[in-house]
């Protein structure tokens, strides 16, 4: 199955689109990576700072929370702070119970958000959630933002879950709880996109999220969703957890969906390690949109496994060498090598493999084996150019990348 010019499997009809701030979102355009920033809202300085972080990492929108009247009136410093930085990238205020006061007290932080997440079982209780609903769409409705719809399954609706489980106690065959569970999500989702474009919202400025921590039950959840409604949708497993099994978890729900064409914008909820790197998510984001070949964001290395003809650890070093090196540089090689994202590199253990993986590389190198002569050939374009020796094959391979890159990549002067 091949993907489509902008990047989709073309195997869904296309949903809604509309920007977000400068980014396009739905519709026919890219998949969209986003993340979330884990600061205090209020401390500006801390928060504008992440926000460029994880924009450098390749977040193309960054969703703070906006939980308090302090980080409501941060908003528009943050937003001027990353001007100052150069930094552009839209920010979406997330919200819950006191998101109907908030956005009204704080205009300039309701125009400062290129869009806002309203999570439909967080909003209110009783008759006032109505009201409260209404109040945040129209206030969407008057600064012109699209609004995210998200349900999350630790937040249910619990009118709508109440009303299926009677529903469904009625019928001759009771459905399984399991099954009501999901549909009420579908529901309060559904319910609650058709009540804000009745409040007159344009169907094009909602984006609908139902995430769980259960990939199964994501998957099946956003089937149907695709299968009822033509809204944007946001995809990522909530909770997902911390590191391999948050990544695989996440990797394993999003590839099946966005295999599918179901999917307009990503985040990968990882926990992060005691000190870790918020922009983690981002990255695996990244690499989960690169290897469906639905984007391409950073040259990409293939590398073996490694096994009993590795002679040392050199050849790991070296693998690493050349991944950190490649995605260091893309910051200033996506402005001067338009294309540069789609170069493969190999870095191979043994003769065994290593001269044919490196000839289909754009640029390979076959590092010795246990027992091989101490060389190792580097291919480029599938032609061997030279043999590295010694102790310098790590500076002198990134060397001729680096030579690689600008004489295949540099942007054709007219
Ligand atoms: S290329 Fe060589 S070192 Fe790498 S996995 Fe294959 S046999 Fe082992």
């Amino acid at each position: 199955m091949s993907s489509s010019l902008c990047g989709k499997l073309p195997c869904q009809p296309a949903t809604h689109g509309c920007q977000v701030g400068n980014v396009p979102l739905g519709g026919k355009s890219p998949v969209v990576v986003q993340a979330m920033t884990n600061t205090d809202t209020a401390d500006a300085t801390a928060t504008a700072h992440q926000c460029a972080e994880l924009a450098r990492a390749g977040s193309e929108l960054v969703r703070v929370t906006v939980n308090t009247p302090e980080a409501a009136a941060a908003v528009p410093e943050i937003r001027a702070r990353l001007e100052r930085m150069n930094c552009s990238v839209p920010l979406i205020g997330d919200f819950h119970y006191n998101g109907h006061r908030l956005l009204a007290e704080h205009p300039e932080c309701a125009q400062a958000l290129a869009k806002y997440r309203i999570n439909p079982g967080n909003v209110g209780f009783g008759k006032k959630k109505d009201a409260q609903f209404a109040a945040m769409i129209e206030l969407a409705c008057r600064h012109e933002k699209p609004v995210r719809i998200g349900v999350n399954w630790g937040s249910l609706d619990h009118s709508v879950l109440a009303r299926l489980m009677d529903e469904n106690r009625r019928r001759h065959v009771p459905k399984e709880n399991s099954e009501i569970m999901r549909e009420a999500m579908i529901a309060s989702a559904l319910e609650s996109a058709l009540q804000a474009e009745a409040l007159g919202l344009p169907g094009k400025h909602i984006i609908l999220s139902c995430k769980v921590s259960n990939a199964p039950d994501l998957i099946a959840i956003y089937r149907e969703l695709a299968a009822r409604s033509r809204y944007a949708l946001h995809v990522g497993l909530t909770e997902a957890g911390m590191g391999s099994r948050g990544i695989v978890a996440s990797t394993a729900a999003l590839a099946v969906l966005l295999h599918q064409g179901i999917g307009d914008t990503i985040r990968v909820s990882l926990t992060p390690e005691p000190g870790g790197a918020r922009t983690e998510e981002v990255i695996v984001a990244q690499e989960i949109l690169q290897s469906l070949n639905l984007r391409a964001f950073t040259p990409q290395v293939v590398a073996c496994p490694g096994c009993g003809r590795t002679a040392s650890t050199f050849f790991q070093e070296l693998a690493k060498a050349v991944q950190t090196h490649l995605r260091d540089r893309m910051p200033e090689w996506k402005n001067r090598y338009p294309g540069v994202e789609h170069m493969r590199v190999a870095v191979m253990g043994c003769v065994v493999n290593g001269p044919g993986e490196s000839k289909h590389a754009n640029i390979g190198i076959s590092l010795p084996g246990t027992g091989e002569a101490p060389s190792a050939p580097v291919y480029e374009d599938g032609e061997k150019t030279v043999t590295l020796k010694g102790e310098s094959i790590v500076t002198e391979f990134l060397h001729i990348i680096e030579q690689y890159v600008a004489r295949k990549f540099a942007k054709k002067v007219a």
